[in-house]
């Protein structure tokens, strides 16, 4: 496997990867260079919600690489005001900025946040964000980031973030103050584990908001587009965030995130000039954000997601019943975790052997984070393999 040689010689060792050199994928499947086979339940990490080689997107996207790929923002396009418009509607923020990635994204709403506070000169500067949280790997996603071991590397990190529990409303209180800015957290906590937050601590953080004129910023780069059976998490629970991150789905595998934000935080926020980004919102990735809200609408993927979480809910319950080694399960839609009493880390490579792509979350938990077009039968499918796995 001399590809797998090569890369291991010549790029920054920053990832633990899996012994297979992937080539093609087509639908839920990917296929390694040797020709096997392997069910994806990870998805490219919650990216490719459409399934590999979607033709319609490829279509799309050859389209636009021979009218324009790259601009700037000196200019607007029509793919980018498409792209604007729809996500602006489907995810129901008022303005939405393009950035590369999530963690950009993340770095964008923190700035957009004390922009605000700036503006009104209300002397806030300070973010409660979540322990377990995760919101990507620049300095200042990582300052809110409540992991020890992505942080202490990297110290010192941005002042001012403090850490509460997500679900435990009274540790949110104890730290609010004059000085707060904005809260942060993911709506369903995805590296934490897949913990998704209460109804009761999602309303308790916006009346806190509310009564402190304190922003409330929802990451949703995970849980968003449709993986939970909502297009964004927030709306099943009709709790509006002054500010959202997006990315990993919104592009199809396209390189694309966004913040969203609402007019009363943009009256008073970001102006020209305060926030850029040479490649955000480019035609290409904006081609590809349209393209995805397209085709998720119209093929019902977001219902689907509904569905067969629903399916894939009941099957790991059943699994849990069956098996000594499983313990309880937690998610959202297509965004599920199985706790296991064993190394998650000696099931996934079993997996791997049997033709089953999967990833941890934490030491003992299976997270299971398929293309949101995968069905019931390949539930079943997955099930089979898992079960010969443990
Ligand atoms: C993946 C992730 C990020 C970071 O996104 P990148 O595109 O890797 O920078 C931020 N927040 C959450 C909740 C994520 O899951």
């Amino acid at each position: 496997m001399t590809y797998k040689k090569d890369a291991q010689d010549y790029l920054v060792h920053t990832y633990n990867q899996f012994p297979i050199v992937v080539e093609r994928g087509e639908g839920a499947y990917l296929y390694d260079t040797e020709g096997r086979k392997y069910l994806d339940f990870v998805a490219g990490y919650a990216v490719s919600s459409l399934g590999y080689n979607n033709k319609e997107l490829n279509e799309a996207l050859k389209t636009q690489v021979d009218e324009l790929l790259h601009i700037s923002n000196l200019y607007y396009s029509k793919p980018v005001g498409k792209a604007a418009k729809e996500l602006a509607r489907v995810s129901g923020m008022d303005r939405v900025f393009f950035t590369n990635s999530g963690g950009e994204a993340v770095e964008g709403a923190l700035k957009a946040a004390r922009r605000y506070a700036y503006t009104k000169g209300n002397g806030r500067y300070e973010f409660i964000a979540m322990q377990h949280s995760f919101h990507g790997r620049s300095m200042g996603a990582v300052a809110v980031t409540g992991h020890d071991a992505y942080r202490a590397p990297f110290e010192p990190l941005m002042q001012g973030v403090k850490f509460a529990e997500l679900n435990d409303l009274d540790s949110v209180k104890a730290l609010v103050s004059d000085k707060t800015c904005a809260i942060i957290f993911e709506p369903v906590q995805g590296e934490g584990g897949i913990v998704p937050a209460t109804r009761e601590f999602i309303e308790g953080v916006r009346a806190i908001c509310d009564e402190n004129d304190i922003l409330m910023i929802m990451d949703e780069v995970q849980c968003g587009m449709g993986r939970t059976g909502n297009m964004f998490c927030w709306h099943e629970y009709g709790i509006r965030p002054d500010i959202m991150t997006m990315a990993k789905a919104i592009g199809s595998g396209v390189p694309v995130g966004a913040f969203g934000i609402t007019d009363k935080v943009a009256e008073f926020s970001l102006k020209p000039g305060d926030h850029g980004t040479t490649y955000g919102g480019g035609p290409l990735a904006c081609t590809a954000v349209a393209k995805t809200v397209e085709i998720m609408e119209r093929d019902g993927i977001v219902a689907n997601a509904a569905k067969v979480g629903a399916y894939l809910e009941q099957k790991l319950d059943e699994f849990i019943a069956s098996h000594d080694c499983a313990v309880s399960r937690r998610g959202k839609g297509l965004m599920q975790a199985l706790q296991l009493n064993i190394p998650a880390g000696l099931v996934i490579g079993k997996a791997l052997e049997n033709g089953l792509l999967l990833i941890n979350a934490g030491p003992e938990a299976i997270r299971f984070i398929p293309p949101l077009i995968i069905t019931e039968a390949q539930v079943d499918e997955m099930i089979e393999i898992l079960s010969k796995s443990v």
